[in-house]
């Protein structure tokens, strides 16, 4: 369902509309921009499209045909004035109708444990209080308002009584509703508050395609997300694709009155309102806990976690549950007495860059890294930071001797953000980017159009040890024991020149090594020896071919019998393979074309290791199975699995898994509390009904096959 009208009959309606475009007309309207609204929703919010982009536009084109041939029926919720680059966004003020309040803030279990304590004495709660704990989004902080399950106004923060008013702008972010059921509920009138923000993803494409502008680089998604909230051209807001998370429902009026408490008893029951009338709440990050205990303990575990969240997040919120207790609760002027914030420690840090050193990587790339005096952030030690190339340097006019501020953001390793020229003195350099590489000292060299400097000497010795650290490496052929340690050592002590010779070492003389003993020179010597029977992707994987990933390594892989082979093929063989293009053919071409590596495949076949395809090489094509052929659907809550699970089962038996009740689905399988696909399903009456129980029945009735394989 979605606000009120089943899935698949907006589905329905809008192939309808699809196949015979013309035929709609004005009278249409409501039911086009539902669809759309629809479609928008499976698309940003649930992450879940059931329509192409494709169709998408079309329909979007009907809708703008449509008002354009009838201006008069535009309404502001209309999907086609999410970008009203027409509109002029001169910022107006507006008050929120209830303050927008900022939150204490908190860094300690002990501030906690004070909060709680406050918490209790204030609602003469004896036991345990039940708290929500939220992730506290990095982004811009928003006031929205809805009359009539219309969006009418969205706000900035302000000064807390009153914000800009940045309403066009605000229509813009898909992931926000124009148009939210809150009549459900009886409610008329509705303000909400959130976030607007980047997800990390699209903050480093962002960044990525102004590096390609030639624009400046945004420090941090927080940044780009408020900027892109003030933009005069609501179309450039459009442009930074932020989302919104919706987490407070901070007025209500309606049916049964004025006040939130009229319509729900939770905080954790308005969220669930809010997701199923469109919103985007942070749902996947929420827990209840029972007792302030719970929440620390959950505060320690979200913070180390804090870098898979698909957003940026600098802390916690700690909200009262009950709404009657925030209410006993009670606010001061400035923050309420039922939430406290919980931060994160900083990602930020400011160091002074003492010299720079220049890395060679595995295919000869120079990378320049700064030496900075360690500094703690986000609880470890930085003393390296990545400064990308030259061009970046150049443009954020960074200095040796120079005041920087680092960053630390996902598993990447720290950057610059940028540097501090106002605190410069006279002590500070420019850095000197080399003509030669730093390890051989070849000339190095930049192809048109790169931004990178290279060593074009293959032998470069430092080129040759990270192409061993690859080669060993867990997606490559995955050697237990060896690493950057192992491959430095052994390289120093001339035991490897090429990949072959790892399958040369001299265990006798590793063992009378510093820190090897019998046990971990066989537990070597055993990984060795397996990864010589690994399939050949993981070969071609780690022979860093330039521009083969692992990707493109497991797709060659599935083409082809012999490594040998690879040998005999024109670049038309190899372009020849979907997803390889011209330019990653000519370097495989190439790579093969040498002496060396027939010396090389030579070496290896002596040594034993595996040249021919592997059933791992191969893609799985299931054609057998109790299910093969068969289309599946899971509907309800299902006690023994999760339902991803059920659908990986389900696969594995050779079921196709369908996402609704069509005339094509031949299996629904019920949990508990299963709604309306259940009803559609007898409706069809084709379709065949089982409980979790019969389903595993299914699938074990065949666990004993295998699964086919084609070349
Ligand atoms: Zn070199």
């Amino acid at each position: 369902m979605y606000q009120g009208v089943p899935e698949k009959q907006l589905i329905e309606i809008g192939n309808k509309f699809l196949a015979h475009p013309d035929r709609v007309g004005p009278d249409d309207l409501p039911a086009l921009r539902r669809i759309l609204h629809y479609h928008e929703w499976r698309y940003y919010v649930k992450n879940d499209p059931v329509i192409s982009d494709y169709d998408y536009d079309r329909l979007y084109k009907i809708l703008q045909r449509i008002e354009s041939e009838h201006p008069e029926l535009i309404t502001p919720d209309s999907p086609t004035q999410r970008i009203g680059s027409d509109l002029s966004a001169d910022f107006k003020t507006a008050r929120h109708l209830t303050p927008f309040l900022s939150l204490e803030n908190s860094y300690h279990p002990d501030d906690l444990n004070d909060f709680d304590r406050q918490v209790r004495k204030l609602t003469g709660e004896a036991g345990p209080i039940e708290y929500i704990v939220e992730p506290k989004f990095d982004g811009s902080s928003l006031g929205l308002l809805y009359e009539n399950n219309i969006l009418v106004r969205g706000t900035t923060r302000g000064n807390g009584i009153e914000g800009d008013d940045i309403t066009n702008n605000v229509k813009t972010i898909t992931s926000l509703p124009l148009r939210a059921h809150f009549s459900a509920k009886g409610i008329t009138k509705a303000e909400l508050r959130g976030e607007g923000i980047i997800r990390k993803d699209n903050f480093a494409q962002l960044n990525r395609d102004r590096e390609q502008q030639g624009l400046d680089l945004f420090a941090n998604a927080r940044n780009a997300a408020a900027g892109a909230l003030r933009m005069k051209d609501p179309k450039e807001t459009a442009a930074r694709k932020l989302d919104c998370i919706v987490y407070q429902l901070t007025f209500a009026e309606g049916q049964n009155g004025t006040g939130v408490r009229r319509y729900f008893d939770t905080h954790g029951e308005v969220l669930h309102f809010l997701s199923d009338i469109g919103f985007l709440v942070p749902h996947d990050f929420i827990k209840t806990c029972i007792g302030i205990r719970e929440v620390i303990a959950y505060c320690a575990d979200a913070e180390a976690r804090r870098e898979a969240y698909p957003y940026e997040i600098d802390g916690l919120v700690i909200k009262v549950n009950r709404l009657d207790l925030q209410e006993k609760c009670g606010a001061t002027a400035h923050h309420p007495r039922w939430a406290i914030a919980f931060k994160f420690k900083a990602k930020q840090a400011v160091t002074t860059l003492e010299d720079v050193q220049f890395q060679v990587g595995k295919l000869g790339a120079i990378t320049p890294v700064g030496k900075v005096t360690p500094v703690e952030l986000a609880g470890v030690t930085i003393s390296s930071v990545s400064l990308h190339n030259e061009d970046f340097i150049r443009s954020k006019d960074i200095r040796i001797g120079d005041r920087v501020i680092i960053e630390r953001a996902g598993e990447v390793i720290p950057y610059i953000v940028k540097s501090l020229p106002d605190l410069r003195d006279d002590h500070v350099r420019p850095i000197r980017f080399p003509s030669e590489c730093p390890v051989c000292h070849t000339p190095l060299v930049k192809k048109e159009g790169e931004a990178v400097w290279r060593c074009p000497n293959y032998d470069c010795p430092e080129q040759v040890v990270q192409r061993l650290i690859h080669f060993v490496s867990k997606d490559a052929m995955d050697i237990d024991g060896m690493g950057e340690s192992q491959v430095r050592k052994f390289y120093q002590l001339q035991w490897l020149h090429d990949f072959d010779d790892i399958y040369k070492l001299p265990y006798d003389k590793i063992r009378a090594l510093d820190g090897f003993g019998d046990k971990s020179v066989e537990n070597l010597r055993r990984a060795i020896e397996a990864s010589k029977t690994n399939p050949i992707y993981r070969l071609l994987f780690g022979l860093s071919i330039p521009h083969v990933g692992l990707k493109a390594a497991k797709t060659i892989a599935a083409h082809v019998g012999h490594l040998r082979e690879l040998q005999q093929w024109t670049i038309e063989q190899f372009t020849a393979i979907k997803d390889v293009g011209p330019i990653m053919a000519q370097s495989i071409h190439d790579f093969f074309h040498r002496p060396r590596t027939d010396r090389l495949l030579a070496s290896f076949e002596a040594l034993g290791v595996n040249l021919k395809q592997t059933d791992d090489d191969r893609p799985v094509v299931i054609s057998s199975g109790p299910l093969a052929g068969r289309t599946i659907l899971f509907t309800g809550t299902l006690q023994h699995m999760t339902r991803t699970e059920a659908q990986k089962l389900a696969e594995k038996a050779g079921a196709q898994n369908l996402s609704g009740v069509s005339k094509h689905l031949n299996i629904l399988v019920v949990g508990e509390k299963a709604g309306s696909k259940l009803r559609k399903a007898r409706e069809l009456g084709t379709v065949q009904i089982i409980d979790e129980q019969e389903f595993l029945k299914l699938v074990e009735a065949g666990a004993g096959d295998k699964p086919e394989r084609l070349r």
